[in-house]
């Protein structure tokens, strides 16, 4: 089969590799549609991970063989694979932090070598206690392999939104309008509150607008602050969702958010990076800082129901479709988006 290895910071090597074999409780799924996600461009172009590795992880496919002790699937069902699943036992998973799990973080699908989600191949192998533990999701007839590829993001967004506790008449500021940006407004207007965006590039101020946005503004706009206030009674929006990485907007989102109210980081920073914060920010207006990584387990039947019951338009969300051969040319459009660049997806 064919494979994108990770071999080293910005080396991709598109290879032929062995199709992986199954233990007795494992079950083999070929890839039809793979999302490109920004963890995996970071995963890319950063010294995180010792190489060689396969990464993708927001997979849809054709389960394509099943080891001789798996029930319940068989060879040519749809499927969604996450590519996580907690243990459920350990004191993270009965706290309800199961992106901290050991084995949420260790265990994962594979196309070959280090366990890395495998998504960027042809065939990837999903492990037992994957299999075993609801990481395989059934795509229902009438949904596409693209639009289930989305039920791995829209859970990191919605386990954001759900951290938040955003709730119906609230306004929510996001900042950027990229790919998550873009969910975040359809999530948080299916939940009932008012979404408000910022970004840099004029088409996806539109294009937040168009998915739903009340409103959504240049992030430069020396007037945003007083602009956010006018439209929520002077008093600042209840949430900020941080998409992007900047401390520009970490400044801007103090200056946005009302007293009491959440920010929540979900782009990761670079580690370099440091934010003075002022202690009394978080004292005397009672600013909650938090973040949210990854997905949660506890909401999975719930993303999987926005996903395969459209109640947000993931297919408004694709902008590109690339081959697995030329994931590099997908990861350049990534990292330096034309004014129509969304959703990347791939097809190994
Ligand atoms: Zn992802
Ligand atoms: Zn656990």
């Amino acid at each position: 089969m064919k494979a994108q290895v990770f071999r080293g910071v910005n080396q991709l090597s598109y290879e032929e590799l062995p199709v992986p074999t199954l233990e007795p409780d494992e079950v083999l799924v070929q890839v039809q549609v793979v999302g490109l996600c920004q963890s995996d461009i970071k995963k890319i172009r950063y010294p995180l991970y010792e190489p060689p590795r396969i990464f993708g992880h927001e997979t849809a496919g054709t389960i394509s063989a099943v080891g001789s002790q798996v029930t319940g699937w068989q060879v040519g069902q749809r499927v969604a694979v996450m590519h996580h699943i907690p243990c459920m036992r350990c004191d993270y998973c009965l706290n309800d932090n199961f992106s901290m799990c050991d084995t949420y973080k260790n265990i994962s699908t594979t196309a070959g070598f280090n366990a890395s989600g495998g998504g960027f191949a042809e065939y990837v192998k999903v492990p037992g206690h994957i299999v075993r533990n609801g990481g395989l999701i059934p795509i229902p007839d009438n949904i596409s392999f693209e639009e289930a590829s989305f039920v791995e993001p829209t859970n990191c967004c919605l386990k954001a939104v759900k951290k938040a506790q955003i709730a119906p008449g609230q306004t929510v500021l996001i900042t950027g309008a990229g790919p998550i940006g873009l969910m975040f407004i359809m999530l948080v207007k299916y939940f009932g509150a008012k979404a408000i965006a910022t970004d840099l590039l004029p088409s996806r101020i539109e294009k937040a607008l168009s998915v739903g946005a009340e409103a959504a503004f240049d992030a430069r706009d020396a007037n945003l602050p007083a602009k956010i206030h006018d439209l929520t009674n002077g008093m600042g929006v209840d949430v900020t969702l941080l998409a992007v990485p900047s401390d520009k907007a970490f400044f801007q989102a103090l200056d946005c958010t009302r007293k009491g109210g959440k920010i929540l980081f979900f782009a990761e920073f670079p580690d370099e990076m440091e934010i003075p914060v002022n202690p009394n920010l978080l004292y005397r207006r009672e600013i909650d800082l938090m973040g949210s990584y990854s997905s949660s387990y506890r909401i999975q039947s719930l993303a999987a129901d926005i996903v395969f019951n459209r109640r947000i338009d993931v297919q408004a969300l694709i902008s590109d479709r690339y081959r697995l051969q030329d994931l590099s040319a997908a990861v350049e459009q990534a990292i330096a988006p034309t004014a129509e660049t969304y959703k990347i997806l791939i097809y190994p």
